[in-house]
This record gives structure tokens, C-alpha cells and sequence, in this order.
């Protein structure tokens, strides 16, 4: 299929729920970019710092960039005046220095938590613990450049359909909780991202809106 029809038909997948689409990019072209922006998408999610500022550069300004990837400090200043939305926050350093730029900048960065919901060791991301000390500091309460959006998490990659279900439901859970337990003009829990090109649908079952899908649009991705 071409990417004008993955586009489509994940689109229509996506229609009945209260979900939007962030289109993966990553190793992409600015070219193939276009040619899906030119189909009247405008959000698109990069994992790297360097490659989502020279797309921004020579992309139309009216693009929504969503920073998803694992993100250092010291590279944070390169994305502050323009990203949309950073889902990979996982620690409060990493957010003091989002703070910092915001400043600069004089805007307020919007900002998601990572957090560990899968198996796997190696994946990032704030365990419940860590995310209720982040939360409850003090160094969190005085920031005045970043909101907290929601939370968003990455299932283990496997195909066993009742683990992904059972890591999104506790991620929903989660996100319901820190709702209702953190009432504050900087936490303002409104995006759960959650879900990828192998488990999306099972994602927008579970209550996710915001889905990040990349090779389902653009085909499988060439490493060099
Ligand atoms: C690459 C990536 C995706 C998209 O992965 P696909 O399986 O190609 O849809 C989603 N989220 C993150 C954090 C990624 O790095």
C-alpha cells in the first residue's frame, strides 16, 4: 500500500475514538514528509534531537513536532523554541532543564511522563514511585516554563496481546489516579500516549489519545 492509504486507512481505525494520530518520521525525508503533510496531516513525532530540528528548519512552520524519543539534557535548547509537545520526560533533572529553556524562551514547554509499563529492563521511563516524587517536589512546584500534559508509556514488545492490554490498562489506571490526586495549574492530565504500529488498536481500546505510529504509514525503516 502507498502512504496516502496506511494514512487513510489507520485514520479510519483511529475515527471512532478520542484519539489523534502522530505521525512517526524518524529516518524519513523531509520530502516524505511533505507528501503526507500535503494530505492534510500536521503532527509528526521524531525520536531524535538533531534530526527534528533540521526537519522543522526546512519544513512548513505550521507543523505540530512531538519530541518521543530518549532526550539529554544538553540537547534541549535546540528543540525548546518550537516543540510541541516532549513525551519522553523521565526524570527531574532532565524537566529542570526543559524549565531552563522554557525560560529563555519565555514559553511554557508542554511536557508528558515516560513511565516503565513493560517487562523489559532496558526501556526508559519513571517507575509509580518516581513518578509521585517528581510530582510532589519542591524543585517540580517551583517551575514555571513546563506543564505537565499526561503520561505516556511503552509496552513490552511482544505479541502476547494479554501483556500489552494488561501494561496500557495500568498505564490508564495511573494516569486516572494522578488526575485526581495532583490538582495543580502545572499538572493538567490530558494526553495518554500510548501505542505504536504493532499495538495501536489494543492502545485506543485502552484509552489512549494520542497514538504514535510510524512504520505502518511510512514502511519499515532503513537503519545506515
Ligand atoms: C519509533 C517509535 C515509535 C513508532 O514505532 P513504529 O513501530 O514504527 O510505529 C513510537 N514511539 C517511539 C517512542 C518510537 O521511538
Amino acid at each position: 500500500m502507498s502512504i496516502a492509504e496506511n494514512l487513510k486507512s489507520i485514520k479510519e481505525k483511529t475515527a471512532k475514538f478520542p484519539a489523534k494520530l502522530v505521525a512517526v518520521s524518524k529516518t524519513k525525508p523531509a520530502e516524505t514528509i511533505k507528501e503526507v503533510y500535503e494530505l492534510g496531516h500536521k503532527i509528526f513525532g521524531e525520536n531524535k534531537v538533531q534530526e527534528l530540528v533540521d526537519k522543522y528548519e526546512t519544513l512548513p512552520k505550521d507543523i505540530e513536532w512531538h519530541m518521543i524519543g530518549h532526550l539529554q539534557r544538553n540537547k534541549v535548547k535546540y528543540i525548546a523554541p518550537f516543540v510541541h509537545l516532549i513525551h519522553s520526560v523521565d526524570s527531574l533533572r532532565l524537566l529542570q532543564a526543559i524549565n531552563k529553556e522554557g525560560e529563555k524562551n519565555q514559553r511554557v514547554i508542554l511536557c508528558l511522563l515516560q513511565i516503565h509499563i513493560a517487562e523489559e529492563e532496558t526501556k526508559f521511563g519513571l517507575s509509580e514511585e518516581e513518578l509521585h516524587e517528581l510530582l510532589s517536589s519542591e524543585d517540580f512546584k517551583n517551575m514555571q516554563f513546563v506543564r505537565i500534559k499526561g503520561l505516556m508509556g511503552m509496552a513490552t514488545n511482544t505479541d502476547n496481546e494479554v501483556q500489552i492490554r494488561k501494561e496500557f490498562k495500568s498505564l490508564k489506571t495511573l494516569f486516572e489516579k494522578i488526575k485526581q490526586q495532583y490538582r495543580d495549574s502545572k499538572v493538567e492530565m490530558e494526553e495518554l500516549s500510548m501505542g505504536m504500529s504493532g499495538d495501536f488498536e489494543i492502545a485506543l481500546e485502552e484509552g489512549s489519545t494520542l497514538i504514535r505510529v510510524g512504520s505502518s504509514i511510512f514502511g519499515s525503516r532503513e537503519y545506515h
